[in-house]
């Protein structure tokens, strides 16, 4: 065997793939400029393809005979990815009981995934070279005289195109360098180096009394793992304490990290950092382009960018030098991931920042119980905002009852006349549509008939433009039946009243009056949805109809009322957190009206009205509600009060998933009873829908006092699964602190 061979490590590659394992390779050719390290990207044969995996370990020795090792295509690196970046990578997938590969490959721009280099794009400026005369003579070459002195115009430099569009060609610029009159530069495109020396653009808000307080409490300890939580109502002025927190440590040269919901990445937003600063400000949002993605990923991995705010994903950003980590309306539930990588954002923002040893500061009006849990019992500093910056009080929820009352649309007769007073008094109404377990279909009024999907155990929805039936659940889509499929009855009707129902009714109702829908789909096109927030913003009485877009961060001034349709959607599901959420969505929602110097009022229509955590919620807010919620979960041991991890199981066959899953089950069970642990397991039983584009859905639910034990039963399960030939024929997933039962 040639000597070389002893001297060079087996490459343990992590590569993307569901296996919780790494793949030995040997390394061939030149070794990368700083030798072999974990962290390098390489190509390697996989399988029949070339894929591009990451060194996660060197060895010594492979549990294969050497010459049974392929070798690595070529290293992609001349360095390691991001040190922090990798960190995060493998916390992840440990917590998460996921494939290390899998999480690098979701944690990667789509672009080094694919094998580009790390490096954003660049672009060539011209400028006047340092070191030419003053005032160089151009005789009678007239075209040279005019780039020298559009140049000299344009210190930090013009591109080509600024250039060709003065009229002036490339032989002139050659010309010009030639003679080593001008240079040209080759600048990033993501956060050039900038060298004004301010940091700010424009001056911040002198604060109020509470806020001056929390800003002092976040300022004590800039150099240290200090978690807070910043409770404050709706309009308190969080998002000024989190400027004035950022601009302290960009001015210490380190770099914050924003995390905000998906929707709440409006350009208004976005717009008020990037005016706030004179730094770079970089966001990251699923709207990029994959080579804008790359170059804010660089950007933050050198340094250059000193604020990166994005949404969930956004926490797998490196960062050279991390001073804070922000989560913005952190109950959020898009920073939870719902398939593969089951993460959560925000928690990994407090990982992350344990690791860095750098304050996070968890915002919302409306806390997690998780976040709250700990905010009570001191492993967070918790820190309060109860006054609007407009010093005017937030509106108070008034609870109307809906039972045996005529309706139209969806409105009371007493709601539609308080909506006709506000309009006539030449303000703005909210209308919000709770769509939570919520949609309209049709019914046949003659046999009872309801149109169902096929494929799962749910209904399909109504939709009027254009009129068909569809699925939220698994997108299959009929026309309208003219008669009923049952009884061939022809008096089929709409049941329920979705956006679109409430809309067309209030249409009917206040026809001179304009209507903004704000929903996902309308949101979704940005400039409408922009457009129309401006038209609101001037002022002009009208009505906006909505659903949970609604309830996120938009400030509505000019809102003097808010009407909610049905407080009830998934008030009395399976799920234990829908009082939570519920209450959380009711609390945002109210929090859009009254602004302005107008209170404002919020008229909750439900079918249970004397509902106790209703009442709460509506005599003493959200706060109160949740110290009574999160006192019930500690009685009943649930999350944050205990610890839980769901397996869900899904085939095909009703059988075979109820196989694997009572297998899963005894499994456990049995490993649970031989380890003493208090750790618990139930089930399986079936998913709140069983049936969903015609899988069979069971869960498997696994609970436990402490976190070790969770996550040791965690470990066992996904091990068992790993190892069992039967499993292979179902689709598996194992959820750590799930955020939803579904
Ligand atoms: P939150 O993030 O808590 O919803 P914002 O920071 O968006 O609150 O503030 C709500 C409104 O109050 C914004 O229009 C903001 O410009 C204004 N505001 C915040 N702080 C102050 C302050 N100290 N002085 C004057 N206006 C303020
Ligand atoms: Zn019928
Ligand atoms: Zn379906």
């Amino acid at each position: 065997m040639p000597p070389h061979e002893f001297s060079s490590p087996v490459l343990r590659v992590a590569l993307p793939s569901p296996l919780r394992r790494l793949f030995d390779y040997l390394p061939a050719g030149e070794p990368p400029a700083c030798g072999w390290q974990p962290g390098l990207r390489v190509e390697v044969p996989f399988g029949h393809r070339d894929v591009v995996g990451v060194v996660a370990e060197l060895a010594e020795h492979s549990e294969l005979p050497r010459h049974k090792l392929r070798t690595v295509g070529r290293a992609l690196d001349n360095a390691p990815l991001p040190a922090d970046w990798l960190w995060l990578c493998r916390f992840a997938a440990r917590y998460y009981q996921h494939s290390l590969g899998d999480t690098l490959h979701h944690a990667l721009p789509a672009r080094l995934r694919q094998g580009y280099p790390v490096a954003g794009r660049t672009r060539t400026l011209w400028r006047q070279h340092p070191d030419a005369p003053a005032e160089p003579d151009f005789a009678r070459a007239r075209r040279q005289a005019e780039l020298w002195a559009l140049l000299g115009q344009h210190p930090h430099g013009l591109t080509t195109r600024a250039i060709t569009a003065h009229g002036l060609t490339h032989d002139v610029l050659n010309r010009l360098l030639r003679k080593g009159l001008i240079e040209r530069r080759e600048v990033e495109t993501a956060a050039p180096g900038h060298d004004s020396g301010s940091l700010l653009a424009t001056p911040a808000l002198p604060l109020n009394q509470e806020q001056s307080t929390v800003l002092a409490a976040l300022h004590e300890r800039l150099s240290d793992f200090h978690p807070c939580l910043v409770e404050g109502v709706t309009g308190s002025g969080k998002t000024e304490v989190y400027l004035q927190l950022i601009e302290a440590v960009i001015a210490r040269g380190r770099q914050a990290l924003v995390l905000v919901p998906e929707i709440g990445l409006t350009p208004q937003t976005l717009a008020r950092f990037e005016k706030r600063f004179s730094v770079p400000v970089l966001a990251l949002h699923s709207g990029l382009a994959d080579a804008e993605r790359l170059d804010v990923w660089e950007a933050a991995a050198s340094g250059r960018a000193r604020v990166i705010i994005g949404t969930r994903s956004a926490i797998f950003t490196p960062l050279a030098d991390p001073g804070a980590i922000i989560v913005d309306e952190e109950h959020d539930g898009s920073y939870k991931q719902q398939d593969r990588l089951r993460y959560h954002a925000r928690d990994l923002a407090v990982a992350r920042a344990h690791y860095h040893g750098i304050p996070v500061v968890l915002g919302s009006a409306t806390p997690s119980l998780e976040s709250l849990d700990r905010a009570l019992d001191g492993r967070y500093r918790h820190l309060h905002l109860t006054q609007r910056a407009s010093r005017h009080p937030p509106a108070r929820l008034e609870l109307v009852d809906l039972r045996h009352q005529r309706r139209q649309g969806g409105l009371l007769p007493g709601t539609i006349r308080t909506i006709n007073a506000t309009l006539e008094a030449g303000k703005q109404v909210l209308v919000f549509i709770n769509r939570r377990g919520f949609a309209p279909t049709l019914t046949c009024h003659a046999c009872g008939w309801l149109a169902e999907c096929e494929q799962c155990d749910a209904r399909m929805t109504l939709h009027r433009a254009p009129p068909l039936l569809a699925c939220h659940h698994c997108d299959s889509r009929r026309g309208l039946p003219d008669a009923c499929p049952e009884c061939a009855s022809g008096d089929l009707r709409a049941l329920g009243s979705g956006t679109e129902r409430s809309e067309e009714t209030l249409q009917t109702l206040f026809p001179d009056t304009v209507i903004h829908r704000i929903d996902r789909d309308s949101t979704r096109r940005k400039d409408s949805f922009a457009r129309a927030l401006k038209e609101i913003r001037r002022g002009e009485p009208c009505l906006l109809v909505g659903t949970q877009m609604l309830a996120k961060g938009h400030h509505l001034p000019h809102v003097t009322l808010v009407v909610v349709v049905n407080a009830d959607g998934g008030l009395y599901s399976a799920d234990f957190r829908a009082m939570e959420h519920n209450a959380q969505l009711l609390e945002q929602v109210a929090g859009r009206a009254g602004r302005a110097a107008d209170p404002g009022r919020v008229l909750v229509q439900t079918q249970h009205p004397d509902d106790p955590h209703l009442i709460r919620l509506a005599d003493q807010g959200y706060g109160a509600l949740a110290r009574e919620l999160l006192e019930e979960r500690r009685l009943a041991g649930l999350p944050p009060c205990g610890f839980m991890a769901l397996l869900r199981v899904e085939s095909p066959h009703a059988d075979t998933a109820g196989a694997l899953a009572r297998d899963a089950a005894g499994a456990l069970n049995h490993w649970l009873a031989q380890n003493a642990t208090r750790a618990r397991c139930l089930g399986p039983v079936p998913a709140p829908m069983e049936r969903r584009q015609n899988r069979y859905h069971l869960h498997v639910m696994l609970s436990a006092d402490r976190r070790s034990q969770l996550h040791a039963a965690a470990s066992f399960i996904t091990q068992w699964l790993e190892g069992s030939a039967d499993a292979r024929r179902v689709r598996w997933s194992l959820d750590i602190d799930p955020q939803s039962l579904a």
